[in-house]
C-alpha cells in the first residue's frame, strides 16, 4: 500500500446500494433510503437502504428457506470450504479498495484499517473454512450394549449485528464461524459503517456462496435490528455493540422464541503499570496507541490508566508526550495516526464526557478539544484526565473515544482493587518487571483479556469475550464454534 494507490481511491463516487436478499440488490420495501456521512469531512458520500421491518422478515424467510433445503447446510464440508477459501482470497485480492470505502465510512485511519479490517477479516474466514472439516463429533463411553452419539449440528438462522468500529473485522468473527459450520445469516450492518460490510457480502456470492445464504439489511437498530431481535425465525443472535443495545436484546429474545443471545459488549479496561515496568518509555508508547488508535473506538482500549504513585508524574509526562506525537488528521493519508470519531453524535458524546471528567475535579493535562473544524469532519484532539477517582464517570462509563482517565496506586491490592471496581469485565493490561506479580494480576483482575508488558493486538488463534456487563461468549478461536452448533444425542441400543 502507498499513498498514491490510496489518493486513487479516496474520491471515486460510491453508487447507492440496496439490501442483499436472496443473493439480489434489492431496495426497501418503500423505497426509503438514508443518507451515509463521511466522518472526513461530514459530506454525504452515498445513500443505502432504510430497511423496514417488511424487509427484514424478507430476509430472515430467504435465510431459513435456504437452510432448509440443504444448498448450503447440506453441502458436503470440502465445498463449502473451497467457497469459504474463494471468499477469503477475493477480500485480500480487493483489500485496498475494501479498506479505503470503510475509512471514507468510518473515519479509521488507513495503517490500522487496512490490517484490522480486510487482513483480518480475511484471515478469519479463511480460519474457520480451514477448521470445518476437521470438527468430528462424538462417541460417549456409555456401557457395552448402547451407542451414545454427539452430532454437532448447524443452529439454522443466525442473526448477526455489527457495530461501526470495525464492521469486517467484527463482521467476519461472526460470519466465519457461522456459515463453517452450515448456517444461513442475516446480517444486520450499523448505520455508521455499512458499506465495506457490504461490498464483502458481495464478493461472497462472487466466490460462490449461494443465494439467500448470507442476506444483509441496511437500516436503523431500532427498526431492522429490533425486528431481527423479535423474530420467532432466528435461532441465535450474535451482537457486538453497546450495553444498553445487548440489554434489549435479552429482552426481544425473552419476548419471543427464547433465541440464544450472544454479546460482545464494551469495556473499561485497566492498563496496569507497576514502578518496575521494564521501559517507561516504551510502555507509555503503547499505552498511548492503546487508548488512541481509531479515536478510542476499540472495544478492548486500554482507557482506564492505573499508575503506581512512585512513577506517576514520570510516566503520565511521557503518555502525554506519546499522545501529543500522534497526527490527527485525514484518515486516508499514512502519516495520520488517529483518524476521525466515527459520528457527530459520537464527537459530541465524547466531548460530553470531557466536561464531566473536569466538573467532578478531574485535570485535562492534554487534548480535549474538537480540532479541525474547518474540515467538516469529527476529530478529537487524543485527551489525558488525570486525578480521575473510582467513582468518576470517567472510571465508570464507557467513552469509546480517544479520553484516557489516570488514577494512582500505591500497592498491588489497591491496583487489583482499582481494576475491578467497574461492571465491566472486557481487557486489561499490567507493566512490571515480576514475572510472578505478572501471573498474580493474570488471575486476579475480572476480565476476558489480559496483556503482559503489552496492550492490545491478539491474533485469531486465542479467544475474545468478556465477563460481567461486558458480555458472554467468545469470538476467535474454535471456541467461536460453540455458539454456531447445537449438540443432538443419538441413544442407541445395540
Ligand atoms: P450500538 O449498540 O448502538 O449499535 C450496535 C449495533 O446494534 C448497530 O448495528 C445498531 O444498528 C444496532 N442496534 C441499535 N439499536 C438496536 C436495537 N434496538 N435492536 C437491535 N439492534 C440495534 O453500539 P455502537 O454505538 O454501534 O458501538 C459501540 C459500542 O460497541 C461500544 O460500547 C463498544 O464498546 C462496543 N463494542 C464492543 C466490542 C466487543 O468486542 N466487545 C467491539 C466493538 C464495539
Amino acid at each position: 500500500m502507498d499513498q498514491t494507490q490510496i489518493d486513487a481511491l479516496r474520491s471515486i463516487p460510491v453508487p447507492p446500494r440496496g439490501h442483499i436478499i436472496d443473493g439480489q440488490s434489492v431496495a426497501a420495501s418503500d423505497g426509503a433510503t438514508m443518507d451515509i456521512v463521511s466522518p472526513i469531512d461530514g459530506s454525504v458520500l452515498t445513500q443505502v437502504a432504510r430497511g423496514t421491518v417488511a424487509d427484514m422478515q424478507a430476509a430472515i424467510a430467504s435465510a431459513r428457506a435456504s437452510f432448509e433445503d440443504g444448498r448450503w447446510s447440506g453441502m458436503p464440508p470440502a465445498a463449502r470450504k473451497k467457497v469459504l477459501l474463494k471468499w477469503a482470497e477475493l477480500i485480500e485480492a480487493n483489500a485496498l479498495e475494501l479498506a479505503v470505502l470503510g475509512v471514507r465510512d468510518n473515519g479509521t485511519e488507513i495503517n490500522m484499517a487496512i490490517k484490522a479490517e480486510p487482513g483480518s477479516a480475511a484471515g478469519t474466514i479463511r480460519y474457520y473454512a480451514e477448521a470445518l472439516d476437521k470438527i468430528y463429533g462424538e462417541i460417549a463411553p456409555t456401557s457395552a450394549d448402547v451407542l451414545g452419539l454427539v452430532h454437532k449440528e448447524p443452529v439454522g438462522v443466525v442473526g448477526a449485528i455489527i457495530p461501526w468500529n470495525f464492521p469486517m473485522m467484527i463482521g467476519a468473527w461472526k460470519l466465519g464461524p457461522a456459515l463453517a459450520m452450515g448456517n444461513s445469516v442475516v446480517l444486520k450492518p450499523a448505520e455508521t459503517a455499512s458499506l465495506s460490510l457490504m461490498r464483502m457480502v458481495d464478493l461472497a456470492h462472487e466466490a460462490g456462496l449461494p443465494p439467500g445464504v448470507l442476506n444483509a439489511v441496511t437500516g436503523e437498530g431500532a427498526v431492522v435490528g429490533e425486528a431481527m431481535g423479535l423474530s420467532m425465525d432466528v435461532d441465535v443472535l450474535v451482537f457486538t455493540g453497546s450495553g444498553g443495545t445487548g440489554r434489549r436484546l435479552m429482552e426481544y429474545a425473552a419476548r419471543s422464541n427464547m433465541k440464544r443471545v450472544y454479546l460482545e459488549l464494551g469495556g473499561k479496561s485497566p492498563n496496569i503499570i507497576f514502578a518496575d515496568v521494564p521501559n517507561l518509555d516504551e510502555a507509555a508508547k503503547v499505552a498511548a496507541g492503546g487508548i488512541f488508535r481509531n479515536a478510542g473506538q476499540v472495544c478492548v482500549a486500554g482507557s482506564r490508566l492505573l499508575v503506581e504513585a512512585a512513577i506517576h508524574d514520570e510516566f503520565v509526562a511521557a503518555v502525554v508526550k506519546a499522545a501529543e506525537a500522534m497526527t490527527v488528521g485525514n484518515p486516508l493519508d499514512m502519516t495520520t495516526a488517529i483518524g476521525a470519531v466515527n459520528s457527530e453524535v459520537q464527537l459530541r458524546a465524547n466531548l460530553g464526557f470531557v466536561d464531566t471528567a473536569k466538573s467532578e475535579g478531574g485535570e485535562v493535562i492534554t487534548g480535549g478539544d474538537r480540532i479541525l473544524q474547518e474540515t467538516g469532519g469529527y476529530y478529537m484532539a487524543p485527551t489525558v484526565v488525570t486525578g480521575v477517582t473510582p467513582e468518576a464517570t470517567l472510571t465508570q462509563k464507557e467513552v469509546f473515544g480517544p479520553v484516557l482517565g489516570v488514577t494512582s496506586f500505591t500497592d498491588e491490592a489497591e491496583a487489583i482493587r482499582l481494576a475491578n471496581a467497574t461492571v465491566y469485565g472486557l481487557a486489561g493490561g499490567v507493566w512490571t518487571s515480576n514475572l510472578s506479580r505478572a501471573h498474580r494480576m493474570v488471575k486476579a483482575v475480572r476480565t476476558g483479556v489480559m496483556h503482559v508488558n503489552t496492550y492490545g493486538g491478539a491474533d485469531g488463534t486465542v479467544p475474545l469475550g468478556g465477563v460481567g456487563q461486558s458480555g458472554n461468549g467468545h469470538d476467535k478461536s474454535l471456541h467461536a464454534i460453540e455458539k454456531y452448533i447445537n449438540l443432538k444425542t443419538a441413544w442407541i441400543k445395540l
